[in-house]
């Protein structure tokens, strides 16, 4: 046994070694080079990490190891960590909200790309930021269609809106470029389809050729054993979509993925406290920890489901209620789950694909959520 190693054979490997009491966030680096390669080499355009998805620093990192050279960044700490970690990178600072003082920063930051959604906070950039070189792309919405939630109920313009404001940031001399997010976890391609065309539409209502379009994140990660998500229609739809769309004078185009590049790059390591009277299960971690996301976007059923020695269980069986570590009745993950019949206290529940909105919102509640960071050669 040797809890001084540095990167593990698997997550089995580690419940072997270590039977950890809390926790365990395993990364697999070689995994998050090969999903960053996989949009590299297939998306027809710039692309960019959302930072706020997972900002560990082995992330970016590694990411830039993969040939990664632009962020998407949103708040003056993600400029600063990607200043620092990846210098010479472009950032791509696209939260349309923004204080008078992160403006400030940002513009000492060195920031040249900027998005906006209303008239009152592109009058803040007008005031605050230099027009030369630099681009303002307009954010638009519409009805949510596809992704897992509505990312349109925060932010973005109506077309018209944007149409307005594309006009009004190429009238001041700035770069003049389009941006949308069409909701997280999209599996079907169609979800990008209308939101080209309707910029292809909004361009034209503008009377502005915008330099670029970002198409967002929203990129699906491989949630479910049955769903494996397919990048590669996803790309070829947005390729033809905006050659189709836009004709011979189509803008460039980026991409702004989160958790389709970091996702499945992490396992979660969960064990499991107590079986209680009536087959509910409480784990170690719960939705104010590394799950928080399941009960907005669903529970993932990549799991699997190891003995303290490391050898597996039997097949998913019997749904059980599933409860986290703290004393909030809110700490459940939503419905029921199919477990296996020969699971027992002590046992260990790994999620697989569990890096997007884990790390980085996991909260210390209740006095859980000491979570260990560990390092793989695989995840499997
Ligand atoms: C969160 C966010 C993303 C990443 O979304 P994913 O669904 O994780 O790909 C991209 N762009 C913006 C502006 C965001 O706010």
């Amino acid at each position: 046994m040797d809890d001084r190693k540095t990167v593990w054979r698997n997550p089995a490997d580690i419940i072997r070694s270590l039977r950890p009491e809390d926790p365990v966030m395993v990364f697999a680096p070689t995994v998050l080079q090969d999903a960053a390669r996989r949009f590299l080499e297939g998306f027809p355009g710039l692309v960019t990490y959302a930072v706020k998805s997972n900002p560990g620093e082995a992330v970016i990192q590694n990411l830039v190891a993969a040939g990664i050279s632009g962020f998407d960044v949103a708040s003056p700490f993600e400029i600063d960590l990607i200043g620092r970690l990846a210098p010479g990178a472009a950032r791509h600072y696209h939260n349309p909200v923004r204080s008078q003082a992160e403006i400030e920063l940002a513009v000492a930051a060195g920031i040249t790309s900027w998005s906006v959604d209303s008239r009152t906070e592109l009058d803040k950039l007008f005031a605050k930021v230099p027009t030369d070189g630099v681009e303002i792309s307009p954010r638009f919405k519409l009805p949510v269609a596809g992704a897992a939630y509505d990312f349109g109920a925060k932010f973005g313009a109506s077309p018209e809106l944007a149409a307005e404001l594309l006009r009004a940031v190429a009238d001041r001399g700035h770069v003049a470029s389009l941006t949308f997010h069409p909701g997280t976890q999209c599996v079907d391609p169609s979800a990008w389809e209308t939101y080209i065309r309707t910029a292809a539409e909004i361009a034209q209502m503008a009377g502005v050729r915008p330099k670029r379009l970002n198409v967002g994140g929203g990129f699906p990660s491989w949630r479910v054993h049955g769903i494996e998500p397919d990048l590669d229609a996803i790309f070829a739809r947005i390729g033809e979509t905006t050659a189709e769309a836009f004709g011979t004078d189509a803008p460039a185009l980026v991409c702004e993925p989160g958790r389709g590049l970091c996702a499945d790059a992490f396992s979660l390591v969960t064990r499991i406290k107590a079986i209680r009277d009536g087959g509910s299960v409480f784990l170690n971690d719960g939705v104010y920890g590394g799950l928080t996301e399941l009960p907005l976007i669903g529970n993932l059923d990549r799991l699997q489901i190891l003995a303290p020695d490391g050898t597996p269980r039997g097949e998913p069986a019997v749904p059980r209620p599933v409860f986290g570590p703290t004393c909030d009745s809110v700490d459940r993950l939503p419905g029921e789950i199919a477990l296996p019949e020969d699971m027992a206290e002590g046992d260990y529940l790994v999620w697989h694909g569990a890096g997007a909105y884990s790390v980085v919102t996991n909260t210390r509640f209740n006095g859980f959520g000491d979570m260990q960071h560990l390092t793989a050669m695989s995840l499997s």
